[in-house]
């Protein structure tokens, strides 16, 4: 079977979905690899590192035209879409839910779609989870780009000319991405406080060296691994028990998100307010809506004294480990799916019934063609 490796479109994503290791890796399964052109230059592999590695570079055309298997990372363009041919597969993070347009287009060529965002959270999905890896990444990136927007250092230092405290930092949202930003932060010598509203993350801050804040959820615990939307009355005993360390936070990185759902709204511009001067905020859900009322996605805004940053830190932006940990978690995928170089099409399996969209022209729901 032909695996095509697209380049990725989407403005500012420097990631590859397959490196030159992982196409040797999947060569020596069986497969035969095909890159487009320069789809490596931005995280640093060329050309030459995929052809040395088995792989040959084509032209997109004809990647589109002849591979059984197209891969990518972020969802595939209307006119890549248009393109596809009957009976052929595209694995990607296809978002489908909020894409409905694009899986109706999929459907009509006859194609079968397979999506890296959905895979189910259970353990043995662990290594093919992308949502995970590149997380991890976006929470080390938060705590990077906090302490270059803020105007103090992290660790406590005792010079002649005077101690200096080290800094503040507040997380809120203990998920992969939180876990990864108090370890940094921590490391960077920090003193660090997050919260939850999945109160089993206590025990996993306070490993890392962190303290919980601990917030009474009353039973409003999680659905599959995460966590449910907050009732307000939740929202209003959060906000008492962490509003004192978010007045004395240098930083603050929010992370809480709800899936499927715009994400939760944990401090307003009052909060804002009281902020220390000088404070940073970054809000790693601000592309769900943002945790901070005053984010604006892309953008740095200064409201009250406060910096406010609204990103995803797309893990694009530490493209090379990203794009390693993509591609590794996309063999293990494929692995998991075939057998020699065909198929297993085993939707008794939880991973491929959850992730297999749409098959051979049909959309699937829960299981079932839709
Ligand atoms: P996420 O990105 O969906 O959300 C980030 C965090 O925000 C979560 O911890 C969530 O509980 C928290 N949150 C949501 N609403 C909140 C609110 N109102 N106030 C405070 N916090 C709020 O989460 P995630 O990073 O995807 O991880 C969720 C869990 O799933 C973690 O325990 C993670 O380890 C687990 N996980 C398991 C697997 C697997 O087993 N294959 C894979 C990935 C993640």
């Amino acid at each position: 079977m032909i695996i095509g490796v697209l380049k990725e479109t989407q403005k500012g994503d420097n990631r590859v979905a397959i490196t030159p290791k992982i196409a040797q890796q999947l060569i020596e399964k069986g497969f035969e690899v095909r890159v487009q052109e320069d789809a490596g230059a931005n995280s640093s592999y060329k050309n030459s590192d995929y052809s040395k590695a088995g792989a040959s570079i084509r032209t997109k055309d004809d990647l589109i035209k002849n591979a059984d298997i197209l891969i990518k990372i972020n969802p595939f363009e209307n006119k890549e879409l248009e393109k596809l041919k009957k009976g052929q597969i595209i694995i990607a993070q296809l978002f489908h839910k909020s894409h409905p347009h694009d899986m109706k287009i999929i459907a009509e060529r006859g194609a079968t779609a397979f999506s890296m965002d959905a895979m189910p959270r259970i353990s043995r999905a662990q290594d093919m989870d992308v949502l995970s890896s590149q997380n991890n990444l976006a929470g080390y990136k938060a705590v990077i780009k906090g302490a270059y927007e803020m105007t103090k250092i992290f660790p406590l230092m005792m010079t002649a000319a005077g101690t200096i405290s080290p800094a503040r930092v507040l997380v809120y949202g203990v998920g992969v991405a939180g876990l990864q930003a108090i370890a940094t932060a921590k490391r960077l010598g920090a003193i660090v406080e997050a919260t939850d509203i999945r109160t089993e993350t206590k025990e996993q801050v306070e490993s890392l060296g962190g303290k919980f804040i601990m917030v009474d959820n009353n039973g409003e615990e999680s659905e599959g691994g995460y966590a449910k939307v907050a009732s307000e009355d939740y929202a209003r005993r959060q906000k008492e028990a962490v509003d004192k360390s978010l007045f004395k936070a240098d930083l603050v990185i929010t992370t809480a998100m709800v899936p499927g759902r715009r994400s939760p709204l944990l401090i307003t511009e009052d909060q804002v307010k009281q902020m220390q001067n000088g404070a940073v905020i970054i809000d790693l859900a601000a592309a769900q809506g943002g945790n901070c009322e005053l984010s604006v996605m892309n953008k740095a805004v200064i409201k009250h004294g406060v910096k406010i940053i609204g990103t995803t830190i797309a893990p694009e932006s530490v493209s090379t480990n990203a794009s390693d940990l993509y591609a590794k978690n996309t063999f293990n995928y494929l692995v998991h799916l075939t057998e020699g170089d065909h198929f297993k099409w085993d939707l008794e399996d939880q991973i491929t019934d959850e992730t297999l969209i749409v098959y051979n022209g049909k959309i699937r729901q829960n299981g079932k063609i839709a």
